[in-house]
């Protein structure tokens, strides 16, 4: 890290850490709308973003990065996903939802070992970076070990520790003290929210226990609500309130609340998220939807509704990548597709979601999901040289509907610079998947007949 210097004319004036030259940069202006700065320069002090202008600018004593022929853009922000999933990549495919849970993966999770979460996470993190991704809300066990998994990577992540009630009153606790110790770890890049499973694997006295605990220490909840309509009908059945109902009748939706998938939202939820506006986000996840033959997230609704809509991926036990291109790319056909509105959710609304909503979503707003001055450095360089992006007509089109994620030849986090030219540089993935690799049989085996959880929200 480069610090201060003191100029020659008697100020203090802060050297330049980094500097990214004759790049296009993807901009929000004051709407919150994208646009495109081309021949851009960007300049980064002490992890932070200082200015994005065309013009000359004082290069001396920083790392300078040539952007030419490449598309600048806040890194990525995936607002839902279980990091260390990754182990169990490919292992629960082609069975119905409750089969996933109570046949497959709460069985292998079961096996699970501190060890196996942190090369899991590190791999993760790996995939992440090399994806243009530079902050994860992550929902998981073990979460100080995803922690180490975060702090040598060099990614920006929201951690939260997962608890059922079936666990007891220390399935809570742990979670409360996981996300009070570790909240501004990393150097700051770490942030912390508290995390019950679900509203289905949760009860209410739990539920209201988080909330007061959400309120009381001014810590997000993230939280698996309103998963697809078949939950949002079971829970009427059995409580006599949709999932967002009972985030209300909880309490949950008086503090900061950040919900995974809400595909059963209903329109009488409404009136309680917007009562909750600017508190509320949601991590649309859509690629495994498609997957299990699903409905997507009603974006639209959710979004008259105030809520802040980002997109996510969850793990890739389901979802079987932790890449945001896909999200995107799976974002905008398939909310065309749910709307039927071909001028719905354009490539420019999706890019809004993915940077400016999906930082909402988290609770970083201001802090990342933009290239305006004072954000954090999080940036990456999208390489539009290859044949499947030209010519380029729209800018915004071309990364949504043509880019890849094998495209992002840089990742650069708080102003480090975590890979470079397609180069990682802060994880050793040969070394992570030779600690992975001789875990494999044992995380998969069910032979035990036990499950960490059962799976009854139908
Ligand atoms: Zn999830």
């Amino acid at each position: 890290m480069i610090g201060t210097v003191d100029e020659p004319s008697g100020g203090l004036k802060m050297s330049a850490d980094l500097v990214i030259e004759n790049v296009t940069a993807l901009v929000h202006d004051a709407a919150g709308d994208i646009d495109f700065l081309p021949g851009a320069t960007i300049v980064v002090r002490n992890g932070v973003i200082d200015s994005v202008a065309t013009g000359p600018v004082d290069a001396a004593g920083a790392t300078v990065l040539d952007g030419r022929g490449q598309v600048a853009m806040p890194g990525l922000v995936n607002c839902h996903t279980h990091s260390p999933m990754v182990m169990f990549r490919g292992a629960a495919e082609d069975v119905s939802t409750v089969d996933w849970f109570n046949k497959r993966i709460w069985p292998m999770e079961v096996n699970l070992t501190p060890d196996d979460v942190e090369l899991a996470a590190s791999l993760a993190c790996a995939e992440m970076i090399a994806g243009g991704t530079t902050t994860f809300a992550d929902h998981y066990f073990a979460m100080d070990r995803v922690a180490a998994a975060v702090r040598d990577s060099g990614l920006r992540a929201n951690l939260g520790w997962t608890y059922f009630s079936s666990e007891g009153p220390q399935g809570f606790d742990r979670g409360l003290e996981f996300a009070l110790e570790y909240r501004g770890a990393a150097d700051g890049r770490i942030t912390t929210s508290l995390a019950p499973h679900g509203v289905y694997t949760v009860d209410d006295a739990d539920l209201e226990r988080t909330a007061a605990a959400g309120l009381e220490h001014d810590l997000l909840v993230h939280i698996h609500a309103a998963e697809h309509r078949e939950e949002t009908r079971a829970s009427r059945a059995r409580r006599g309130l949709t999932p967002i109902g009972v985030l209300g009748r909880t309490g949950l939706l008086d503090g900061r609340v950040l919900i995974a998938h809400a595909k059963g939202t209903v329109p009488e939820d409404v009136p309680l998220l917007q009562a909750a506006a600017g508190r509320v986000g949601v991590g649309s996840a859509p690629k495994g939807y498609l997957k299990v033959g699903e409905h997507t997230t009603p974006i639209r609704l959710l979004l008259a509704a105030g809520v802040n809509v980002g997109l996510a991926t969850d793990g890739a036990a389901s979802n079987n990548t932790l890449d945001m291109w896909e999200s995107m790319l799976f974002t905008s056909v398939v909310q065309k597709y749910s709307e039927q509105d071909e001028l719905w959710m354009s490539a420019r609304q999706t890019l809004g979601l993915a940077t400016l909503g999906s930082a909402a979503a988290v609770g970083l707003s201001g802090v990342v999901g933009s290239l305006a001055p004072g954000h954090q450095a999080d940036i990456i360089l999208v390489d539009l040289s290859g044949p499947h992006t030209q010519p380029v007509h729209d800018l915004a089109s071309t990364l949504v509907f043509s880019a890849r994620s094998a495209d992002i030849s840089t990742t650069i986090v708080a102003g480090e610079v975590l890979m470079r030219d397609r180069r990682l540089l802060t994880v050793d993935v040969p070394a992570v998947l030779a600690g992975l690799q001789p875990r494999l049989s044992a995380l998969t085996d069910i032979s035990h007949g036990r499950s960490i959880q059962e799976y009854n929200a139908v």
